[in-house]
């Protein structure tokens, strides 16, 4: 085994280079409006090849505008260890979100191409298409054809509120490539972002260390009793629908408190029939959302669900229908990645702590086709998707720093 050369990232020249990007498509409140496939992103996209050019990296792209930088490694037969995030930003969009995970793995590449360091396999850097899905929804749509979750004539055909489609769009700014969506190589992928959320900067730590993407359930429940009148119906001959949906928004309280400190349970949205003062309400409809980055705890809430469903309304004499609407599966995240990000970020000195992400991410569909995982440094207060997201020159310059270590040590690893 070989040890590691001490390569350490300009955090000066991440900064400058964040700042400098920050211009195309900037707002006045010094936000970024950089929507997919628009005028702004070509203008970045051709910057963001050039700077790579320069490097001496190979750029390719493929049908649906992925953007691949690739540095050569010496044993170029490897898979290549990709770096990557995107580019887009929403109409009112922050300086951060995406953006760092690209220009915090340029200012990789640069490190190694100033201090002449060759790693084994080749290393890449992605720009991915339409992460925000604010043009063109649904959101991560490039890593999702990437990945196979969508074909690329699907992507193709998404359409903006002006009727323009995607493909039009993307022929329009001249980023239509040649190679097939998910025909490129990918050995692993390591995937710097911004946490928005509040955890990190609560705690004080530098670093996140993702393990995964929580799985996300909805449901919708209509339960029926009788419509009766309040002051001639007896207590005990009643069927009222609102007091089941009633017990069971308790309930789901409940049952996630019972899977704390990860679960999470919420009934948002409820309808009262015919919601009159003086009516005991007949039939009432209401939401479930529960949340668990582990699909075998899910499938347990799933049954206290229904089997609470079934005691409450047996025991109201209520009637009712439930199915389940929605689910995103948990993502689990690639441990022998997780283990080269904590390997990074103990190196570099940092305080980290392991945590799941609660955004979707490309991460999380490239998960399904490639050993990935995310790497996360605070914002202030939580907040994104905002003009005034915010993170330190020396965050982004930590996650820049783990970022490098992660993909050296990874690489060192393939060599051992
Ligand atoms: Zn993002």
């Amino acid at each position: 085994m070989t040890s590691l050369p001490n390569l350490k990232i300009d955090p000066q020249r991440l900064w400058d280079t964040l700042m400098e990007t920050a211009k195309i498509g900037g707002t006045p409140k010094g936000g970024i409006k950089r929507l997919t496939l628009s005028e702004e992103d070509r203008r970045v996209r051709d910057w963001f090849k050039a700077q790579c050019e320069a490097l001496g990296c190979d750029v390719t792209v493929d049908e649906v505008g992925n953007m691949f930088a690739r540095r050569a490694g010496r044993n170029n037969d490897l898979a290549p260890i990709c770096m990557g995030s995107h580019l887009d930003t929403q109409p009112t969009g922050g300086k951060f979100d995406g953006v760092l995970g690209v220009l915090g793995g340029l200012e990789v590449l640069r490190t190694m191409h100033a201090t002449g360091y060759v790693a084994n396999a080749p290393i890449e850097l992605i720009n991915w298409t339409n992460e925000e899905g604010s043009r063109f929804a649904p959101a991560m749509l490039a890593s999702g054809v990437f990945a196979g979750v969508f074909t690329p004539e699907y992507a193709f055909d998404r359409k903006d509120r002006d009727g323009t489609s995607y493909g039009d769009a993307l022929d329009a700014i001249g980023y239509r490539g040649a190679e097939k969506a998910g025909g490129h190589r990918l050995g692993a992928m390591f995937e710097l972002h911004i946490e928005q959320g509040p955890i990190l900067e609560d705690e004080r730590k530098m670093i996140g260390v993702v393990t995964g993407v929580q799985g996300m359930r909805w449901y919708e429940v209509t339960v029926s009793g009788q419509d009766a009148h309040t002051g001639a119906t007896p207590m005990y001959l009643r069927k009222n629908a609102l007091l089941g949906a009633a017990r069971m928004i308790d309930a789901i309280d409940a049952i996630a408190l019972e899977h704390a400190p990860n679960a999470v349970g919420t009934v948002g949205l409820i309808e009262n029939k015919p919601n009159s003062r003086n009516v005991i309400p007949g039939e009432v409809f209401f939401t479930v959302d529960l949340r668990h980055p582990d699909e075998q705890v899910l499938d347990v809430m799933e049954n206290k669900l229904r089997a609470k469903l079934k005691d409450v309304m047996g025991l109201l004499k209520l009637a009712y229908d439930e199915k389940q609407i929605w689910r995103s599966p948990a993502v689990e995240f690639a441990p022998e990645l997780i283990a080269c990000v904590r390997h990074g970020a103990e190196k570099s000195g940092y305080a980290m702590r392991e945590m799941v992400s609660g955004a979707g991410h490309d991460a999380a569909y490239i998960a399904r086709v490639a050993p990935t995982t995310m790497i996360f440094v605070p914002c202030a207060g939580g907040v994104s998707h905002n003009e005034a997201e915010s993170t330190t020159p020396e965050e982004c310059a930590a996650g820049a720093q783990v970022l490098l270590e992660a993909v050296l040590e990874y690489d060192r690893r393939l060599e051992a």
